[in-house]
């Protein structure tokens, strides 16, 4: 009942041209679809725009998504993107909570929280990150950690659609390090995902919910995490900035 998801994190990657081009490797790769796998790119903000376009005169079918966002609606916040803004250039998926926004941005769960509430009513879905560092890893934490972390992040939400709500699970760890979680390590934690999911919003809306597994995946190593029971695609980094890497990824799920 859950439609597979490879969602890419360009981070801050690509120049806007260089964008443009990824977008159509991206759109040749893929031209004969892409089944029933979503696929969502997420450029910069400032790439948005033009990686929509050359997308749409592809009539591809890539859907487009921003790395963050701020929940007022407008206003003297420098530097910040309203929800709003997102939409009107044809990006309809926003990443909130990654642990670099988390890291080195001070993010919290209450602001993850009011993200994910201001995207949604704006139709926008939110992919809402969450994931544990070596240290809580180590101490046996991990399943707890992120538990606290999802109950948090979801606090007084509606979710009316789930597949207008995305999770990914991205233990810190394995985030650009090369280092990857197994596939256990991602289902014992997916798996745990979804048990709160339930609790919170019944087992029907919880078994519609998209979770991803994020940390190091790329094409060698997504099938064995998308045999998982509970992990229903991937949030690629690193390889998602080369074409044919991501498409890889895309036509193996
Ligand atoms: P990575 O990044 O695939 O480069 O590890 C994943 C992410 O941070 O979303």
């Amino acid at each position: 009942m859950r439609n597979r998801m490879i969602a890419g994190n360009w981070k801050m990657n690509k120049t806007y041209d260089e964008g443009v081009v990824l977008a159509q490797g991206l759109v040749d790769e893929l031209k004969d679809g892409t089944g029933s796998v979503d696929v969502v790119v997420c450029p910069p903000a400032i790439d948005v725009k033009g990686v929509a376009e050359v997308i749409q005169q592809a009539n591809a079918p890539i859907a487009v998504g921003v790395q963050n966002v701020y929940w007022e609606e407008k206003g003297a916040y420098t530097g910040e993107t309203a929800p709003d803004m997102i939409t009107t250039v044809g990006a309809t998926y926003c990443i909130i909570g990654h642990s670099e926004r988390r890291g080195y941005f001070g993010e919290t769960d209450e602001d993850i929280n009011k993200k994910a509430k201001a995207l949604m009513a704006h139709g926008i879905v939110p992919i809402s990150c969450c994931g544990e560092s070596l240290e809580v890893r180590e101490a046996g934490k991990h399943v707890e950690f992120v538990v606290e972390q999802i109950k948090k992040d979801t606090e007084g939400l509606t979710i009316d659609d789930p597949s207008k709500y995305v999770v990914a699970y991205e233990p810190i760890w394995a985030i650009g390090t090369g280092k990857t979680a197994t596939a256990d390590d991602a289902e014992e934690v997916c798996g745990a995902i979804r048990k709160t999911l339930a609790q919170i919003f019944g087992q029907e809306t919880a078994d519609g919910i998209r979770i991803l597994y994020g940390g190091s995946a790329k094409p060698e190593n997504v099938g064995g995490f998308l045999e998982k029971e509970d992990v229903d695609g991937a949030l690629v980094g690193g390889a998602s900035l080369k074409a044919d890497s991501f498409a890889a990824m895309v036509r193996s799920a």
